[in-house]
C-alpha cells in the first residue's frame, strides 16, 4: 500500500478543515464589508476561528489515527488467526492421509514424514528423520534407481515411477513421485510420496500367471492340431479333394495364427513375471537375420515386395540372448511386411556403432498417423489404419520388442508417416 493510500483519511480530514477555515473566514470578511465591525478586532477573530479550526483538525486526525490503528491490529490478529487454522490443516492433512508423505533435504536426509510412511517403512517417524530416503527403496535394476537419483539431485520432478519398499519381514510395491520446493528459509527441499500398490501389483501378477498358465497349456493341444493337419495333408493329399485341401489349408493358416498368439501371451506374461532368464551366447547376425527373411517368403512374394539387405561386414557376431534377439527382429520384420502395400520395399540393416549394434528395419508402407504414435509401445495398441486395412493384429509385438529390447539393456525408437513409410530403430549393446 503506498504511502498516499495509507493516509488518505488524514488528508481528507486535513482538506476538510483548511475548506471550513477558508469559508469561516470568507463569511466573516464578507459581514466586515456589510456592517461596521471598527470595533471588531479582526486578526484575534481569525486567530480564535483559526484556533477552533485546529482543535477541530487536530481532534479528526487523532480519530482517524486510532481507527487506524484498531483496523491493523485486528487485520494482524485475523491474519494470525487464518495462518494458524491453515497449518492446522495442512498438519493434519500431512499427517494422517493414508498417502505416505516425506520432506526430504538437499542431499536425500528425511527432514520429516507422516504416519502413512512410518507405517509404509515399519519404522517409528522420529527414526525415519535423518536417515537417507534411497536407502529404503529398492527399484527394477540399478540403472532406475540411479537415473531416479539424479532426477532428486536436480530437481526434476517424478511422477508414479514404480519402486518397492522392504521392511523388516516383508515389503511393499509403490509408485514414487517427488517434487521439490524452497521453504520459507530459502532451504531447497522436496516433497515425497509412496501410493501403495501391493494390491494391484498382486492382482496383475496373479492375471499375468494365469494368462501364463492358460498359454502354456493351450501349446500341446494346439500342436496336436497342426501334426494331425499335416499328416492329413500329406498322407492323404491324393484322396482329398481340392476343397477338402482347401479347408486343410484354411485350418492350417488358423492353427498358425493361434500358436502365434498363444506365444505372444506367454511372452508378455514372462516378461511382466520377471520369469525370463537371460542366457547370453555367440549369435551369427547374418544367419539370424537371413531365417527371419526367409520364415516371410510367402507373404513377400505375395505382396511383390522389394527386400533389401544391408549387413554390415565389419561385425560378425555379437553376444547376446540370441531368443530375445530373433523376437525383436521378427516381429519388426513381420510388421514391416504385414502394414507394406504391394510393390513396396522393406529394408533390413544392421551396423556396428562402437560397442552397440544398430539395428533399423525400414519399410515404405502405410505408416503410423502422427497423433497415435506416442501408444505405439502401449499393450495391445493397434494404429487407426490398421484396424481398417488389416484387420488380423493383436497389438502386442511392439509391446514385446520393447520389453526384448529393455531386457537386452538396449533402446527402441522409431520415425514414420502416414501413407510414407516407418522406420525402427534398435540399439543394444555388442555384449551383455
Ligand atoms: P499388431 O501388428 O499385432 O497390431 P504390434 O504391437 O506389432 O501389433 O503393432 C502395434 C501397431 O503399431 C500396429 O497395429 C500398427 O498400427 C502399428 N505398426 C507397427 N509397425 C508398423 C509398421 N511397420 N508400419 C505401420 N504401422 C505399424
Amino acid at each position: 500500500m503506498s504511502w498516499f493510500e495509507e493516509n488518505k483519511q488524514t488528508l481528507i480530514a486535513l482538506v476538510e478543515g483548511i475548506i471550513v477555515f477558508l469559508i469561516l473566514f470568507g463569511l466573516i470578511v464578507a459581514a466586515a464589508t456589510f456592517y461596521d465591525f471598527s470595533q471588531t478586532n479582526i486578526p484575534v477573530l481569525t486567530f480564535i476561528l483559526a484556533l477552533v479550526c485546529a482543535v477541530f483538525l487536530a481532534k479528526s486526525v487523532y480519530d482517524i489515527e486510532i481507527d487506524k490503528v484498531r483496523i491493523k491490529k485486528k487485520g494482524e490478529q485475523l491474519a494470525n488467526k487464518l495462518v494458524a487454522s491453515s497449518q492446522q490443516l495442512f498438519l493434519e492433512v500431512y499427517n494422517n492421509s493414508p498417502v505416505a508423505y516425506l520432506i526430504v533435504g538437499e542431499y536425500g536426509d528425511i527432514v520429516s514424514a507422516n504416519t502413512a510412511a512410518a507405517r509404509l517403512f515399519g519404522v517409528s517417524t522420529e527414526h525415519l528423520v535423518k536417515r537417507d530416503l534411497f536407502s529404503f527403496m529398492e527399484t527394477a535394476n540399478e540403472e532406475h534407481q540411479s537415473i531416479l537419483k539424479h532426477k532428486f539431485t536436480e530437481g526434476i520432478t517424478v511422477s508414479d515411477e514404480e519402486v518397492k519398499i522392504s521392511r523388516e519381514q516383508d515389503f511393499s510395491w509403490t509408485t514414487f513421485s517427488i517434487f521439490q520446493f524452497s521453504s520459507t528459509d530459502g532451504k531447497k527441499l522436496t516433497l515425497v510420496t509412496f501410493v501403495d500398490i501391493t494390491k494391484q501389483k498382486e492382482i496383475d501378477i496373479a492375471k499375468s500367471e494365469f494368462v501364463s498358465l492358460a498359454s502354456h497349456q493351450l501349446r500341446t493341444p494346439i500342436s496336436g492340431m497342426r501334426w494331425s493337419a499335416e499328416l492329413l495333408l500329406m498322407d492323404g493329399v491324393e484322396s482329398l479333394t481340392k476343397q477338402q485341401k482347401r479347408y486343410i489349408d484354411r485350418l492350417l493358416s488358423s492353427i498358425q495364427r493361434m500358436s502365434g498368439l498363444v506365444d505372444d501371451f506367454l511372452q508378455v506374461s514372462r516378461f511382466e513375471l520377471g520369469t525370463r532368464v537371460v542366457k547370453e551366447e555367440s549369435v551369427v547376425l547374418r544367419d539370424l537375420f537371413d531365417d527371419v527373411v526367409a520364415e516371410q517368403v510367402e507373404k513377400i512374394s505375395v505382396k511383390h515386395l522389394h527386400i533389401n539387405k544391408e549387413y554390415d561386414d565389419s561385425i560378425t557376431q555379437i553376444s547376446t540372448d540370441q531368443a530375445l534377439l530373433r523376437m525383436i527382429v521378427t516381429n519388426l520384420y513381420v510388421n514391416a511386411v504385414k502394414y507394406s502395400r504391394v510393390g513396396g520395399d522393406v529394408t533390413l540393416a544392421y551396423r556396428k556403432n562402437g560397442e552397440e549394434l544398430i539395428i533399423e528395419v525400414r519399410d515404405t508402407g502405410m505408416g503410423i498417423p502422427l497423433g497415435e504414435q506416442p501408444r505405439v509401445f502401449s499393450k495391445i495398441f493397434r494404429a487407426s489404419n490398421a484396424v481398417r486395412e488389416v484387420p488380423d493384429g493383436t497389438g502386442l509385438g511392439l509391446y514385446i520388442v520393447q520389453k526384448a529390447v529393455q531386457t537386452l539393456q538396449g533402446r527402441v525408437t522409431f520415425l514414420s508417416a502416414e501413407n510414407m513409410g516407418t522406420t525402427f530403430t534398435v540399439v543394444i549393446p555388442t555384449s551383455l
